[in-house]
């Protein structure tokens, strides 16, 4: 599943609107910074009275310095100093505060700075103004006394509302309300990304505390989503592969179950038969020949099944190599059925085999295969009363060969058509533990075909008879 959303394209919208947040309050802050600059800064200084503006030093500054009108200066206590080109105060008029003979060009310089810096909010006991005459090349400096002229009655303050106050007050204002939008915006639209990951993150605690039935549910379409989607199949993986290992260790306990159980009945009679034989000294020839028979039946029984069992971890051994060859299918299954025809013939199997003449060849190791469906044959020829039908039958597809080995005889129970190939399971456990098997012939013949890369099934039931079908690639 690929992600139709990506986490770019996410990221990409939330960074574009947030841009178009961003500009909309810088557009609003800028129109609104200038409107409120037209609307207070302009109307104050512009309320200011003719008499206010004659306090200001640019507006008074005239060639004949000791012509200056300085009227409304001194009506607020405020006095003049007139500086040359050196700084050195030449004239003075009004009655100054502070006396001054000279100033220094730095403080001259400081005091320019300053002076556009002054507001209403001043706390400085002068408010000054400088101007400059360039033709005269004098300076003339106008002090006003703050508090005196603000207690002074007169209606207003020749108010230097600072440029710089008020534009550093809209631009923190500015800040502020960004700051306070971006951080509500981020917290919303982060909640895109934590919350796939919060519930990421419960999965994979669930996990780690066992608890492998946890599925995530991400609903995001994004790589998010892809990742959750990845980690169910993970879990159902890891979820599998524990049932499969739990079910291959239950079957490792039952098939150690089945071995002693199976090699303790024989042994247990041993040595019940040859106790009897070693301490009973009055037995008749008859009855000693009956017991040596069952200890003879017992031996050869515990050496078929640890024979079988040897042949199954074998074949079942990722060690074990099949020494395959390309050989005639045909020619293969005459030779081993050759080698049953005796033991059908003496129970009177109705036989027979549909074998082309024609070869058809195919990969496979002779010795095995001739394992795998010799149990067929004998299992047909063991299980079955006589005059059963048997029919073996070859058919060449394109890539596959068909192995059919079907008899009419008693079948096997439908339900157990699956089972039956899995050790020790037989159809009827008390009669078939004594008429031979081991149960595990069904066993070694799948393992063998698996190990060919082919597979064999059975359609089979009760009184129906058997039919096992071989897959065989060529
Ligand atoms: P066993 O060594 O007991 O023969 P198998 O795995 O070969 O073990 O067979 C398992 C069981 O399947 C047998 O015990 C028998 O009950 C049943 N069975 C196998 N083949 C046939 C058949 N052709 N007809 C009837 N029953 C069969």
């Amino acid at each position: 599943m690929r992600a139709r959303k990506k986490i770019s394209n996410l990221l990409l919208k939330n960074y574009l609107i947030s841009s178009l947040i961003m500009f909309f309050i810088f557009l609003v802050f800028f129109f609104g910074t200038i409107a409120m600059w037209v609307t207070l800064y302009f109307p104050i200084n512009m309320m200011m009275s003719s008499e206010d503006s004659k306090l200001v030093a640019e507006n008074i500054i005239s060639k004949d310095y000791k012509n200056i009108n300085i009227e409304e200066i001194l009506k607020v206590n405020g006095w003049i100093e007139i500086l040359d080109k050196d700084l050195k105060v030449v004239y003075t008029k009004g009655k100054a505060e502070v006396k001054r003979s000279q100033y220094s060009r730095d403080e001259l310089n400081k005091m320019l700075i300053k002076m556009s810096a002054q507001d209403m909010f001043t706390q400085e006991k002068f408010i000054y103004s400088i101007a400059y005459d360039e033709d005269k090349d004098f300076y003339l400096l106008v002090y006003l006394p703050n508090d005196k002229y603000f207690n002074s009655g007169i209606k207003k303050a020749p108010v230097f509302i600072s440029v710089r106050l008020f534009f550093i007050t809209a631009i923190l204002l500015y800040i502020i309300i960004f700051t306070i939008i971006m951080i509500i915006y981020a917290k919303l639209t982060s909640r895109n990304l934590t919350k796939p990951l919060k519930e990421l993150m419960n999965g994979v605690k669930s996990i780690s505390k066992g608890d492998y039935s946890a599925r995530i549910n991400v609903r995001s379409k994004n790589e998010f989503g892809n990742l959750g989607y990845a980690f169910n199949l993970m879990v159902e993986k890891i979820e599998e592969e524990r049932k499969l290992k739990e079910k291959s260790e239950e079957n490792r306990r039952r098939l150690i179950m089945d071995i002693s159980h199976d090699l303790k009945n024989p042994l247990v009679s041993i040595r019940g038969y040859s106790n009897l034989l070693v301490n009973n000294h009055n037995l008749d020839e008859e009855e000693r020949i009956k017991y040596l028979n069952i200890i003879e039946k017992n031996s050869i029984r515990i050496n078929d099944l640890i024979t079988d069992l040897f042949e199954l971890s074998k074949f079942e051994s990722i060690d074990f190599e099949l020494s395959l060859k390309k050989e005639n299918i045909c020619e293969f299954l005459r030779e081993l059925i050759a080698i049953y025809i005796p033991s059908m013939e003496e129970k009177n199997i109705e036989y027979n085999f549909v074998i082309p003449e024609k070869a058809i060849y195919a990969n496979f190791d002779y010795y095995s295969l001739d394992r795998a469906i010799g149990n067929l044959i004998s299992n047909s020829i063991r299980y079955n009363p006589s005059h059963t039908k048997l029919n073996i039958e070859v058919e060449e597809f394109e890539n596959i060969v068909k192995i059919v080995v079907q008899d009419n005889g008693i079948g096997i129970p439908k339900d157990l058509s699956e089972d039956i190939f899995n050790p020790f399971v037989r159809v009827d456990t008390s009669r078939n533990s004594r008429s031979g098997g081991t149960g595990l012939g069904l066993t070694i013949t799948k393992t063998i075909v698996e190990k060919h890369g082919g597979r064999v099934y059975l359609e089979s039931d009760i009184h129906k008879g058997c039919k096992f079908t071989i897959v065989l690639n060529k």
